[in-house]
């Protein structure tokens, strides 16, 4: 699995605390070489079964940019020929012309940052698009990929049930394979983490939020979108393969400014402003630290709470043939205590959230820390 991290954005969203800013063409083209440097440096022959071309956003690269970022992947790694290959894109980025080029790099999975139809809550959030043009993105796409995601938010501030409605109205209008929904947190450093301070952001209380959030859950599977995760919903096999690499614990590549790595036994991320990142990768320098070490414990620990993500959620066989020891013996009261909250179900070998559990996913997965 590789990750390339593309740190650029037309305009900062005012909830936005990613590693992106704005850039000009010359800084782009800057940062193009550097992470060219970086994968022909960390090339390896180790087989690569998605890619996920990330940010940012990666189509405020030139299709030229993109292309040679596509073929430095193709000559210095193993690239399956079956590979899912994801780029994001938002819409008020991409016209027919670009769409048709990123098919002819060979991506064929996109994922379109939508976040709402409404038109007063896209302004609100800063977004550069409109939902007329988030619409005609979609539909402009669809002649081109088959395999497309739209990322929505709730949460949001003057965001009623009513929004979200409508929104799901819409995507009944659309083709789309995947629906990725995210909450809105408000984090520090961006214009709503200041505006909450000042009390001036009408942000929708817990209960409203989490009745936003079951409309969802409820909504989405009668329009034929199987929830697969606690935030993702696809048809029928149109989950995203590179994500659920995330949650089974497998190893991947992160190139790029901040980007975050994974080889079976540290995880590492890369130095994040970017202009001291081409330095370095200019330089000869090591760009990676190491942010952890995974030992057999917190490897356990994750096996668990990442896997809880999933529906399927985890399976007690396969926990005791990675970890040579019977998940009850480690896990047993934790487990006890969350199935009589009526959080997790034990069936068999299989270990997996309720609803409710779903719901209140981080309480759980934050009980699975020893
Ligand atoms: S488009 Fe995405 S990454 Fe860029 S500023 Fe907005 S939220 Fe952040």
């Amino acid at each position: 699995m590789i990750y390339v991290h593309v740190p650029f954005c037309r305009r900062k969203c005012n909830y936005c605390a990613f590693n992106s800013k704005v850039a000009g063409s010359a800084e782009k083209n800057f940062y193009v070489d550097a992470l060219i440097k970086e994968i022909e440096l960390r090339g390896t022959s180790e087989p690569v079964e998605t890619i996920y071309i990330g940010g940012g956003t990666p189509t405020t690269l030139t299709l030229d940019e993109l292309a040679r970022i596509v073929d430095a992947l193709g000559k210095n790694f193993l690239v399956d020929k079956s590979a899912e290959i994801t780029i994001e894109a938002n819409p008020g980025t991409v016209d027919e012309n670009y769409l048709r080029g990123l098919k002819t790099l060979g991506v064929n999975r996109l994922s379109l940052g939508v976040q709402t139809f409404d038109d007063a809550l896209l302004k609100m959030l800063g977004r550069i698009h409109d939902a007329r043009s988030a619409i005609e993105t979609v539909t402009t796409a669809e002649k081109f990929f088959d395999n497309i995601s739209v990322d929505l938010m709730y949460g949001l501030p003057a965001q009623k049930l009513e929004h979200l409605r409508r929104d799901v109205e819409q995507l009944k209008n659309l083709n789309v394979q995947h629906v990725s929904i995210y909450g809105l947190e408000v984090e520090e450093g961006t214009i709503f983490f200041e505006l909450a301070r000042a009390r001036k952001l009408p942000l929708p209380d817990d209960d409203a939020c989490a009745d936003m959030y079951d409309f969802i859950t409820a909504t989405l599977p009668t329009l034929g979108y199987r929830r697969y995760e606690v935030s993702n919903f696809a048809k029928k096999n149109f989950e995203s393969r590179h994500n659920r690499g995330y949650w089974t614990g497998k190893k991947y590549f992160g190139f790029g400014a901040g980007a975050h790595g994974f080889d079976g036994n540290l995880r590492v991320s890369n130095v994040r402003d970017v202009a001291t990142y081409i330095e370095r990768i200019n330089a000869g320098l090591n760009v990676s630290t190491v942010e952890e070490v995974v030992n057999r414990r917190a490897a356990m620990e994750e096996f668990c709470f990442l896997g809880l993500r999933l529906v399927e959620g985890i399976d007690a066989r396969t926990f005791e043939k990675n970890f040579g020891v019977k998940i009850f013996d480690v896990f047993g009261a934790v487990i006890e205590r969350n199935r009589r909250l009526g959080l997790l179900t034990v069936n068999g070998d299989k270990i997996f959230l309720t609803e409710r559990g779903m719901s209140l996913g981080n309480e759980v997965f934050a009980d699975f820390l020893l």
